[in-house]
């Protein structure tokens, strides 16, 4: 693992690429943690620095993010797109001081609007940054991410309370979400389906996701 606050500062590379999973604290239906999305970007980040090597590090993960279309359900903690985008902007501009590269890699879409507002802030202070968007082509809660959490961290996944949500396809349900949030369309909070979920996949899942981010660091 190739943690940041593991290096005393002079061991800390003027060279840095520095990693920043971007997370969020909700809700993920009735059989997985609130914190998939945080775990699943410092997994992918760990994976990439690992096989990155160089001067390639790990920030410890923003746990908080913008989640306000899961409010409806307990355990969400949200801090909302206008904190989150200026989080990321204080951090960038503290880290750029000595890293030569920030990438913010993000796991939980409702992140987007922050990371967009923030990079665009960034860019215009010439203080550019990147973000990454881990995409492993599930929703929410579904197949992929139960894999995922089955892979990284099976005593935290409970499979005897999987069911599935809204199976709908999303334009079919963004109108009614928009309006009342997950709740609205996903009594569970669960949207797509976990049935089918393996280690195994997770597995495969989280190889494709760490490939593309090291693609990423090195462009
Ligand atoms: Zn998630």
């Amino acid at each position: 693992m190739r943690r940041l606050v593991d290096a005393p500062w002079p061991r800390v590379s003027p060279r840095t690429v520095l990693l920043v999973p971007t997370g969020s604290t909700e809700q993920h239906g009735p059989h997985l943690p609130l914190d998939v999305d945080t775990r699943i970007a410092q997994a992918v980040c760990e994976g990439a620095a690992s096989a990155a090597g160089g001067a390639v590090r790990v920030a410890p993960a923003l746990e908080y993010g913008a989640s306000g279309e899961h409010q409806g359900f307990a355990g969400t903690v949200s801090i909302g797109t206008e904190a989150l985008a200026l989080v990321l902007v204080e951090l960038a501009r503290s880290a750029r001081t000595w890293a030569d590269r920030i990438v913010f890699v993000n796991a939980h879409g409702g992140n987007s609007d922050a990371l967009v507002r923030a990079r665009a802030q960034l860019t215009a202070e010439g203080a550019p940054v990147r973000w990454h968007a881990c995409r492993h082509g599930g929703r929410h809660a579904d197949r992929a991410e139960t894999s995922l959490m089955l892979h990284l961290d099976p005593a935290r996944v409970d499979l005897a309370a999987a069911r599935a949500g809204a199976v709908e396809p999303l334009d079919a349900l963004l109108p009614r979400m928009r309006a009342g949030g997950v709740r609205a369309v996903s009594p569970n909070g669960v949207l797509g389906d976990p049935a089918g979920a393996s280690a195994a996949e997770g597995a495969e899942l989280l190889a494709d996701l760490v490939r593309d981010l090291v693609r990423t660091v090195g462009a």
